[in-house]
């Protein structure tokens, strides 16, 4: 068994894709704006095991730039698949002691699956990406479709690739490849591992991806496209987080008033609108998560249309702005700090108040209460201060 020694990818796109009907072979076909065989050789470039890609193109066909960090070669075809992997072996390098083939076909290859069938190769000498039959097996003889006998679905494996091969063991199955008579089915061996095992190699199976699939008629492609489009969306997207921060002094003869809602108590925050510190953290976080500056250069407090204003419809204000510039609001969480007066029993009028306001659900806003252990001016009750973070989703 080795465990060292460079690793070649080959990359098999020199098909003529003519299932798919289309003038161009679907491998070039750009998949939600990057071709299969430029997927295909980002998921090899991105695998820290590959050290070198080769990419077998047909023999006449024009080739779109490809782009790698990694050595990249590009290599014409022969007439069948076995002479497009042989011409793809000849231009690895001799320092190559593993060579891992892939359909180009196959865009959605992952790195954990390349890197499990290099891994298995290095083991047994041969190794396949398979996927355990899931469906019953039927079976058929001479095209007829009167079933002939089911087969023990448990013994069945469905190939795919990456298929990874010590350098020996592929030097045989290509030999082995040429020898074969025309009428021999190994003359068009539809992968190398089936040209390894004949040549008597021990080939290992490898639990492929159901999402590797391979893309050959116009149905895969459309189900490939909707693959993408439904990772797009499900994804995170352009998301943008703010941090917001207010203090203000506790005094009597106010009201306190946190996210719009009046709690008794025998102080309240002193300030020139009505001091809600919850409302000018929670504002802040959004005006920094849509990057659009903060509570001061919008709401002055020199202005006095904001003497005794009410924070939360300030609020309200501040989010119709950001949906202005194309934000949605996630959700928003706050932290206020303050001995007293205990935020427990007020938190779900505050979370549906400000939800109000957020336009979101008031699942989507958390408030929570905390005390600073009678350290500082906090710890005294000589102010009240709140932290908050706010995310946005920009469409
Ligand atoms: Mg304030």
């Amino acid at each position: 068994m080795s465990t060292t020694g460079r690793v070649a990818a080959i990359i098999a796109a020199a098909g003529q894709g003519r299932r798919l009907g289309r003038a161009t072979p679907k491998q070039w076909l750009p998949l939600a704006g990057r071709t299969m065989v430029q997927r295909s050789v980002d998921a090899f470039d991105a695998c820290h095991l590959v050290d070198e890609i080769v990419v077998v193109v047909g023999s006449d066909a024009a080739v779109p730039a490809l782009a790698a960090r990694k050595p990249l070669r590009i290599v014409r075809g022969g007439e069948r698949r076995q002479d497009s992997v042989a011409n793809g072996f000849e231009a690895t390098g001799e320092g190559a002691a593993i060579i891992v083939i892939h359909d180009a076909a196959r865009p959605f290859v992952t790195t954990a699956l390349i890197e499990r069938t290099i891994a298995a190769a290095r083991e047994a000498g041969a190794a396949v990406a398979a996927l355990a039959a899931r469906d019953t097996v039927k079976q058929v003889e001479g095209g007829s479709r009167d079933v002939a006998r089911t087969l023990d679905r448990e013994s069945i494996f469905l190939a795919q690739t990456p298929q990874a091969f010590r350098r020996d063991v592929l030097r045989d199955a290509i030999t082995r490849g040429r020898e074969v008579s025309a009428a021999s089915p190994l003359a068009h061996a539809t992968d190398e591992a089936m040209l390894a095992e004949r040549a008597g190699h021990a080939v290992r199976i490898v639990l492929g991806e159901v999402a590797n699939m391979k893309i050959t008629t116009e149905e895969d492609f459309a189900l490939a496209e909707a693959m993408l489009d439904r990772a797009g969306a499900a994804g995170p997207g352009d998301v943008r987080t703010g941090v917001g921060y207010d203090l203000h002094r506790l005094v009597e003869g106010r009201p306190l008033v946190l996210g719009g809602i009046t709690i008794p108590f025998d102080r309240g925050l002193l300030g020139h609108s009505d001091a809600d510190a919850i409302c000018h953290a929670i504002t802040d976080a959004v005006l920094g998560a849509a990057g659009a500056g903060d509570i001061g250069g919008h709401f002055p407090d020199t202005d006095p249309r904001w003497k005794g204003a009410s924070s939360l419809e300030l609020l309200r204000e501040v989010v119709a702005k950001v949906r202005d510039r194309g934000f949605l609001i996630l959700n928003v969480d706050a932290v206020v700090v303050a001995e007293h007066p205990k935020l427990t029993p007020h938190v779900a009028a505050i979370r549906e108040s400000l939800a109000g306001a957020l336009g979101i659900a008031p699942n989507r806003v958390s408030v929570k209460g905390k005390t600073n252990e009678g350290v500082g001016e906090l710890g005294r009750g000589e102010a009240l201060a709140v932290h908050a973070v706010a995310t946005l989703r920009k469409s």
